[in-house]
């Protein structure tokens, strides 16, 4: 099939459609319609084969689900430098090494790093992503965005104090003038696929007056705010009037049960990136996850970045999720595969507002689909596709995505993009980077010879 929009679009006959609807109710045999970006019909594939649609793909063998939403995504720059930063480079040192890389990349450079970093998440079944404020030339990106079919919150990271971290800083005032700014040149643009809300960084390189000044930019504008959070900072939030439902706060690390609470009374909702912290050794298990949800907290997953997690693969992130907790809780009944799942889909589309319009497939949301290929030797045996899906299967068995009624994805392969030539053209964007940075290009503990 070809890309490009269509009127409608069915996808008939699935083994299974995890739906994800407010009874969770996963149709044995399904169909699924889409008209223009709408989902239209949901339902046994018998009761639904007198349905005409301009298209149609067979997904006989297949799962069906909700695309996955990517709460934390820093998605441009980090494919240059994949891989770069050995095991124990990690927090500040790490992020002085990212922040100096990332300052030095040209325009053509983000577009080509992101344009790859969109392929991989997508390939792997996620459609919705926040990228925390990260891309410098989003005029450029908008149209790998574009190209992709993707759904995109973004923002621009601003902070007013000086940091030893080669970010831009700017005067309070000033740093609130570009916020909005951004917010009135980028939201709604492309078909209302991104979303413009206010990202100052972090609590520990803004000003209270800048963090409560982003939330009233927020609130005038109808949109949201997210920054990266960690514990200790939670009571100054409220007290600031910061906390609210319009905000997503990244990553939560070291909060404890009253700032659990503090946050739940808020409405805030939360992101956490289970893969980094596992790779960062921070303690993934000593998290507040499963408090958090059990306090109604949407939180979603992230990924963070190629260089920094560093895989983008949606459902290796729900695998994470699910292990990182039984494990670090030494207690199974953590984090079951349906809430890892539920992470991913529903409430990581409540966790960046977007829970009315993604999430799930349901009559009336926006067509965001998944359908994974299960005739495959991980897949068997089919018995609890759930299961299967968290435990045993990863991205790589993703056959179509549907991204606002779009097929994107089909046989694995995205329709938007050359794969292979965007690759190559990635590395070689990485060589040079490191060449006029001065950054030695091998920092692993062998010898290349
Ligand atoms: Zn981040």
């Amino acid at each position: 099939m070809e890309s490009g929009r269509r009127r409608s679009l069915k996808i008939e006959g699935a083994a299974y459609a995890i739906t994800l609807d407010a009874q969770r109710r996963i149709v044995q045999g399904a169909t699924v319609v889409c008209d223009g970006q709408r989902i239209t019909h949901v339902g046994k594939a018998e009761e639904l084969r007198e349905i005409d649609a301009d298209a149609t793909i067979d997904a006989h063998g297949g799962v069906l689900l909700p695309a996955f939403v990517n709460g934390h995504m820093h998605v441009s720059y980090a494919h240059a430098v994949r891989g770069l930063f050995p095991d124990d480079m990690i927090g500040r040192e790490r992020l002085r090494e990212v922040f100096r890389l990332q300052s030095a990349m040209t325009e053509d450079e983000e577009f080509w790093t992101s344009l790859l970093a969109i392929i991989e998440l997508m390939k792997s079944g996620t459609v919705t992503l926040v990228d925390p404020g990260s891309t410098k030339f989003l005029d450029a990106c908008l149209q790998a965005y574009a190209d992709a079919g993707c759904r995109v919150i973004t923002g621009e990271c601003v902070t007013d104090q000086q940091l030893d971290l080669a970010l831009p800083v700017h005067s309070t005032e000033v740093a609130l003038q570009r916020t909005t700014q951004f917010i009135r040149a980028y939201d709604g643009r492309l078909d209302g696929r991104v979303r413009a809300w206010a990202m100052p960084f972090s609590a520990d390189t803004c000003s209270l007056d800048l963090l409560r000044g982003c939330k009233a930019v927020a609130d005038a504008h109808g949109t949201w705010m997210t920054l990266h959070h960690t514990g200790g900072t939670t009571e100054a939030l409220q007290q600031a009037g910061v906390l609210g439902a319009n905000l997503l706060l990244a990553h939560a690390a070291g909060i404890d049960d009253s700032e659990v609470e503090t946050i739940a009374r808020g409405g805030a909702s939360v992101v956490m990136c289970p893969s980094t912290t596992l790779k960062e050794a921070s303690g993934l298990g000593r998290r507040k996850l499963p408090e958090l949800l059990a306090q109604g907290v949407a939180v979603g997953l992230g990924a963070d970045s190629a260089n920094s997690s560093n895989y983008l693969d949606g459902v290796r992130l729900l695998n994470a999720a699910a292990l990182g907790f039984k494990d670090g809780r030494q207690d199974v009944s953590y984090v079951p595969a349906e809430q890892a799942l539920e992470m991913a889909t529903l409430l990581g589309a409540r966790a960046v507002g977007l829970g009315d319009e993604i999430g799930s497939i349901e009559v009336g949301k926006k067509a965001d689909l998944v359908l994974f290929e299960t005739r495959r030797a991980e897949w068997r045996s089919l018995l609890d596709p759930v299961n299967n899906l968290v435990y045993a299967a990863d991205g790589r068995s993703v056959r179509c995505v549907i991204a606002d009624g779009r097929l994107v994805v089909d046989g694995g392969q995205v329709l938007f993009a050359d794969e292979a030539a965007v690759s190559v053209r990635v590395q070689a964007i990485g060589e040079a980077l490191l060449a006029r940075t001065g950054t030695r290009a091998n920092r692993g503990r062998w010898p290349v010879i």
